[in-house]
């Protein structure tokens, strides 16, 4: 496996924990959790492990900004503009409001950052959004229609004022970052030994999946060091088919990235799109049961938009018998718990 540029600032490994009171409660498998939401930079998340590659790629083109997109709450443009500040890059964030506005005309010039952030935000400067500014990241808002073209505009604009951007794909998720994903794969097989699973790899692994950066990066790492599990992404926004062929076609060019002559085909990876509930960002009674189950049972925090609705989709899956009786789950944490502070997801602590 060819070696890539890496930036050392996760703290790694992440620890796997059992969770006896949660499984105990559920009355299925084993449930142990793999602590990604502690990888140390601000609050944690898995976007920190692909980010060491994608900052050493920018350092090595020689970038002086980084620029990427994501939701008003994005984990991923927190940890970037976290890990932008600990290496001195500047910093833009595109972040998409849910409030639409009429389309750009080809030639606009992208506006400063407060003309264009909705004047009754305010109260949105919670959670991952707070964390933003205190990193002190340019906060660009758009439409999500408009969110492509709005990156390419703000991209354009720092290139030709001579800022040196350098551009992070929507969740970190190209071979550079989803070849974090492979190493973690590793890096789990290898804590086998020693932590609580003792010795043997878990059964399943369970993740929510998005981008599809992290599942692609995991499959690869399946292969290559011999996970013999199943792996599963509990879909987050997408449908399954879709995000089938995402990770499928993502996890090829992280093989051609790292020299690896892998290919995958669609149906070869499991993701389940039963939980997609309100869409993206939407909390509903699943994820508030399931972030209450992991607070009361394991004071354990996961979070309203990904983590709750994955815990969620295991919780469902585990009540209808989908895994064998001495079956073991670990469950990737992925991080996100910064947005139980946001004012938006208000609502999470309220009916449990
Ligand atoms: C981004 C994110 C995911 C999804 O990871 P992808 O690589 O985009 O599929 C899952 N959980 C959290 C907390 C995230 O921030």
């Amino acid at each position: 496996m060819k070696k890539l540029p890496r930036l050392r600032f996760a703290h790694l490994p992440t620890t796997i924990e059992p969770l006896p009171r949660l499984s105990e409660a559920l009355g299925g498998p084993q449930i142990f959790v793999k602590r990604d939401d502690q990888t140390g930079l601000a609050f944690g998340g898995n976007k920190t492990r692909k980010l060491e590659f994608l900052l050493a790629e920018a350092k090595a083109n020689g970038a002086r900004m980084l620029i990427t997109a994501g939701a008003g709450q994005s984990n991923h443009c927190r940890q970037t503009a976290a890990a932008a500040a600990r290496f001195g890059f500047k910093c833009k964030l595109v972040l998409t409001t849910t409030t639409p506005e009429t389309k750009l005309p080809k030639d606009q010039k992208i506006k400063q950052p407060e003309d264009r952030t909705p004047a009754a935000s305010t109260n949105e400067v919670s959670g991952n959004l707070l964390l933003d500014r205190l990193f002190d990241a340019d906060i660009i808002w758009t439409a999500v229609n408009q969110r492509d073209e709005v990156l390419k505009l703000t991209f354009e604009e720092a290139w030709r004022s001579g800022q040196r951007p350098f551009l992070i794909p929507y969740g970190g998720s190209n071979a550079t970052g989803a070849s974090a994903f492979t190493l973690a794969m590793q890096e789990m097989l290898d804590q086998c030994t020693g932590s609580p699973l003792v010795n043997e790899p878990p059964d399943w692994i369970i993740i929510p999946s998005s981008s599809g950066g992290t599942q692609a990066g995991l499959v690869l790492g399946a292969s290559l060091f011999g996970f013999e599990g199943r792996l599963l992404g509990i879909s987050i926004d997408e449908q399954a088919s879709a995000l089938r062929d995402m990770v499928a076609e993502l996890a090829d060019v992280t093989a051609d990235h790292l020299g690896e002559d892998v290919r995958f085909s669609a149906d070869e990876i499991l993701v389940n799109d039963d939980y997609l509930g309100g869409g993206y960002g939407v909390v509903g009674e699943p994820e508030i049961e399931a972030i209450g189950l992991f607070a009361r049972l394991e004071g354990l925090l996961v979070d309203p938009v990904y983590t709750g609705r994955a815990a969620a989709g295991m919780i469902d899956l585990i009540r209808k018998g989908n895994f064998e009786e001495r079956s073991r789950i670990l469950f990737w944490h992925t991080g996100g718990t910064p947005a139980l502070f946001a004012d938006k997801y208000r609502g999470v602590g309220s009916s449990t």
